[in-house]
């Protein structure tokens, strides 16, 4: 059967490819990280959103810029206007489990779909409390319940960065996950791949204003004395909106699953355990809050 939206999007996806040019230059680089593939979709639905809601709140015509350094950011402002349009997520309500969009490759929705059954198959003996108030138990329902109750839909992205494997616009919805073409090529452990999506999931609860990043510091540095770098980029992330203040935001809560896949999965390879250690310590340099980190590391008993 042919939904409504579909004939919105075809619609709109013809609309969007004969005006092109004047988007890309409005935009600057926000098209600019797919080597010069320019991915219409997540427009199209911008048009289609303008389209077919003409009294609801207005699609922002703009949106902060992504300097590509780490992964997708969004505003506070952009998250309340999210929230505004399209209303609070139903904190433990079971959605209908997600969707592909038709033109998600069909490689790309397998190795999405492992990846999930990946996640569904783990096993745990025990769960650091933090990870009890997040995901539950260490185990694989717990895993899917999480990214089953958050996300509808998926589609395909550039996610404003030529590094970016995943990310949630909430202005355009909520509950949606893009995948870039990237996430195929991704030359980082399964396990920190899953680190993003489950990052990327906890960006849908608008309930909590999608946990927008904060400003790392300038300067960033490490014990060393180092310049704090992005794992996924190699970029500095000094200055960036790359951080958090809190154990529960996207950083935090994916540290937090890694850290207890690494420390109870009990069906886990030494070499997942052994990744989810390393990503979940890098990522934990994310949380600039003392006290956060502090309530992270005795959690994690470490
Ligand atoms: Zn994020």
């Amino acid at each position: 059967m042919v939904k409504p939206v579909d004939v919105w999007s075809l619609l709109t996806l013809s609309l969007f490819v004969l005006t092109v040019p004047s988007y890309a230059d409005d935009h600057g680089n926000f098209f600019d990280g797919a080597g010069g593939s320019i991915i219409a979709v997540p427009a199209a639905d911008l048009q289609t959103l303008r389209s077919i809601s003409a009294n609801a709140a207005p699609v922002p015509e703009d949106h902060v810029r992504q300097s590509g350094a780490d992964l997708f950011y969004f505003t506070r402002e952009e998250a309340l206007m999210a929230r505004k349009r399209f209303g609070a997520r139903r904190e433990g309500g079971q959605t209908n489990g997600y969707e592909f969009d038709r033109n998600v490759p069909a490689d790309i929705q397998k190795r999405m779909r492992d990846d999930l059954a990946f996640m569904q198959g783990i096993s745990g003996w025990q769960a650091t409390p933090l990870h009890q108030q997040i995901f539950g138990m260490v185990n694989g329902p717990a895993y899917f319940k999480f990214f089953s109750d958050r996300v509808t839909g998926i589609g395909m992205n550039n996610c404003g960065s030529a590094n970016a494997v995943a990310c949630v616009i909430p202005y355009l919805n909520p509950s949606k996950m893009w995948l870039t073409k990237n996430f195929i090529k991704f030359n980082h452990p399964q396990i920190s791949r899953m680190m993003v999506v489950y990052h990327e999931a906890r960006h849908t609860e608008t309930e909590n204003g999608n946990w927008p990043h904060l400003t790392c510091p300038t300067p960033f540095l490490d014990a060393n004395g180092k310049d704090i770098q992005s794992i996924w980029t190699g970029a500095i992330l000094a200055g960036e909106p790359a951080c958090e203040e809190t154990p529960f935001g996207a950083y935090g809560s994916s540290t937090i699953m890694l850290k207890n896949i690494s420390k109870y999965c009990t069906n886990c390879t030494n070499k997942v355990k052994m990744d989810a250690d390393l990503y979940a310590d890098d990522q934990l340099g994310r949380i600039i809050e003392p006290d956060a980190k502090k309530q992270m590391l005795d959690d994690f008993g470490e």
